[in-house]
């Protein structure tokens, strides 16, 4: 028998040493920002892209990773067909309206389904941030799939994550599912940035403004957990029409009401990045 023992490998005395293994951060980026929902269409797609476009346009650099391997979203509302190319060792992103940007959409046939386990999605999140040649962003806004599942614990976990956003409609429903999703993320040790009222309300023909899911559900829900109320924005047709046409209404329309909303919440969150 072997008097003196083996030396450890730093990947085991990192382990037996309780602490949790270093975090990568995205290469090419200076700062992750999750988008995230609790349940689908409540908004988050048509937020992390207008989110980046009105980032660009206060000149930063920006990328958008679509994290929904289920349902990817950019190719349609970017309105992006071609396919990436590698340059033998990374993805190059397709760069559209000034955004460098990677989805498995850009990768596979629209309507085919994506039938894959677990393992699998973790692998393909892991290519996007790792195999993906981003170049000099300030921020890479993440479009994660709604709910809290493998993508959210693969991110959380191995990737450094400077911040999330956590969009829902105002109703009940949609509102469980936020306590569910703001937990999460505080148990992984990511920061909410803050929650975002999407759809909070409609202002008809009549001037009047109709509280349709309901008045103040998303703002209680950010006081009830500490958390920054970001703010709110109201239904507004235009913002389903341009996101349709693949020029979503930030890059349509920078003056409408709606971009100014999304233009004031990106100052905003440079702001808590970078000193101006
Ligand atoms: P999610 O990513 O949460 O599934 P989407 O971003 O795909 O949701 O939005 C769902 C639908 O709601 C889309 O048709 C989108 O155009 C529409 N939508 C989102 N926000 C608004 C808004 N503020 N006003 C009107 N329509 C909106």
């Amino acid at each position: 028998m072997p008097k003196e023992k083996p030396e450890l490998s730093d990947a085991m005395r990192k382990k037996m040493s309780g602490k949790s293994p270093e975090k990568n951060p995205i290469k090419g980026t200076k700062f992750t920002i999750a988008i995230s929902s609790a349940k689908g269409g409540v908004g988050k797609s048509t937020f992390a892209t207008n989110l980046a476009l009105a980032l660009k346009r206060i000149n930063c650099k920006v990328g958008l990773l679509d994290a929904d391997i289920y349902g990817p979203s950019i190719p349609k509302m970017f309105s992006i067909s071609d396919k990436p190319k590698s340059d033998g060792q990374k993805l190059i992103p397709i760069t559209k309206y000034d955004i460098q940007c990677m989805s498995i959409g850009f990768l596979t046939d629209q309507q085919t389904p994506m039938i894959w386990r677990g393992p699998m999605v973790t692998s393909a999140i892991k290519t996007f941030t790792q195999k993906v040649d981003w170049k000099d962003l300030d921020f890479i806004i993440v479009d994660m799939p709604p709910g809290t599942g493998d993508t959210q614990l693969t991110f959380s976990q191995e990737i450094k994550m400077d911040g999330a956003i956590i969009v829902s409609t105002p109703q009940e429903v949609a509102l469980l599912d936020v306590k569910r999703g703001i937990k999460m993320f505080d148990k992984l040790g990511v920061k909410i940035l803050g929650l975002v009222d999407n759809m909070s309300y409609f202002i008809g023909d009549d001037g009047k403004k109709y509280e349709i899911f309901g008045k103040d559900g998303v703002k209680k829900t950010a006081e009830e957990f500490n958390k920054e109320f970001l703010g709110e924005i109201p239904i507004n047709p235009e913002v389903g029409k341009s996101g349709d046409e693949g020029k979503p209404i930030v890059e349509a329309n920078p003056n409408h009401e709606i971009s100014k909303i999304y233009l004031e919440l990106a100052n905003k969150i440079k702001s808590s990045y970078f000193e101006n």
